[in-house]
């Protein structure tokens, strides 16, 4: 048994867009259009075998820049009709070149569709010819007038909402829209609804209340948050960065971007600050692109005498191109002296500046080594640190 997809995609409403892209299957939903995810739910289902996509041709450059990263099962997609029915005609004939079994119509603007509808369609397409996603009815329903005075409670008993994706034998469903086609008849709101005028069996089974449709710009909220609860790809991710300068004497030393009065400075190439340099290596490691000295080479003279603050804010950009944020940083720093507990708030605060994030969102402590090794003997600093950052899987 093969199946195939056909995401309709060629609407024309304007009603969600919030990012100047002109149509609500195109908006940007979790960092990428709502079209790429409908796309993505469906290819990640190994029952389903090829996608076709149906846009409008005024959105064939939208169309492209959404599926960059598509999947191969993607097929090149064609151009829709005047109403949503010619539209699922025009890919269901594109699909008849090499007719599956089945084909599951689904709405581009349903990004959310989880893969156990699916599979539920499917499984029901091997007993029926028709089986469509839905959710009975939980309201009350109410008929009321066009003031708002309520007429009639109505029976909600066996009223379902219908959803996408609705599965189909494909010779039959491709029948039938040629037929109500042939007959001039264009109105139909969904594709069972061709169906039922066919004569086919339809049956609904379970959809999911996550699979909303995006029609409004509070709809593309709503969206943004139900991906935000599920994680929606997002993972954590921890790095960790080590670093130690020579003490020699001096008038002070630069740690977490401030200077502290101090009988010895720390000696290196840029200021030496010992937990800027750690903290920048961690999130450097968080986000694999390597340690702080192949971004800024001791070899190169641009960073003589460089304030370290440089190095970390860089850091924090490689990673907000990556579409990323981090969670927290905390660092130790290992000495004998200074004192670093007088300064400790005011490190946290400088550290939260650097990397534009929230001051309860770092920490900063110091230890002694009980006067053992380098540290103990006031021959160095060392740091310790860690951060865990939050990246879309595939970044
Ligand atoms: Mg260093």
């Amino acid at each position: 048994m093969t199946a195939a997809a056909l995401i309709v995609a060629a609407g024309r409403g304007t009603r969600a867009s919030t990012d100047g892209s002109p149509v609500k299957q195109y908006a940007a939903l979790g960092g990428k259009p709502v079209l790429a995810h409908s796309i993505e739910r469906l290819a990640a289902n190994p029952l389903i075998d090829r996608i076709q996509c149906v846009i409008h041709p005024d959105d064939a450059a939208l169309y492209q820049t959404a599926v960059e990263a598509a999947s191969r099962k993607l097929l090149l997609p064609v151009n829709g009709g005047a109403t949503r029915q010619a539209s699922v005609l025009a890919g269901l004939r594109a699909l008849s070149a090499a007719p599956p079994d089945h084909v599951l119509i689904h709405d581009a603007a349903r990004p959310l569709l989880a893969s156990d509808v699916v599979d539920r369609i499917i499984s029901a397409l091997s007993e029926v010819s028709a089986a469509i996603a839905g959710q009975p009815l939980a309201d009350t329903l109410k008929r009321a007038s066009p003031d708002g005075r309520v007429e009639a409670t109505v029976s909600r008993n066996g009223l379902w909402r219908a959803q996408t994706p609705q599965g189909f034998s494909f010779p039959k469903i491709l029948a039938a829209h040629e037929k109500a086609a042939a007959a001039g008849l264009a109105d139909f709101t969904d594709d069972a609804a061709v169906a039922e005028w066919a004569g086919m069996e339809v049956r609904m089974v379970a959809g999911s209340p996550d699979n909303l449709k995006i029609t409004t710009a509070e709809d593309l909220a709503m969206a943004e948050a139900l991906l935000g609860r599920a994680g929606a790809g997002l993972e954590t991710r921890n790095g960790t960065g080590f670093d130690v300068h020579r003490l020699v004497e001096g008038d002070g030393l630069w740690l977490c971007g401030l200077k502290i009065p101090h009988t010895h400075r720390l000696e290196g190439h840029s200021d030496a600050d010992v937990a800027l340099h750690a903290v920048t290596d961690a999130l450097l490691g968080a986000i694999g692109a390597g340690d702080i000295g192949q971004h800024f080479p001791p070899t190169d003279a641009r960073w003589k005498n460089a304030a370290s603050h440089t190095f970390l804010a860089h850091a924090a950009a490689l990673l907000a191109q990556r579409g990323g944020r981090i969670v927290n940083v905390d660092v130790t720093i290992l000495a004998e002296a200074p004192k670093i507990a007088p300064h400790r708030e005011a490190m946290c605060r400088r550290v939260a500046e650097i990397l534009g994030i929230d001051t309860v969102r770092v920490s900063v402590k110091a230890t002694t080594t009980e006067g053992l090794g380098f540290t103990g003997r006031r021959e160095g600093i060392a740091a310790i640190a860690s951060t865990n950052v939050e990246l879309r899987a595939r970044n």
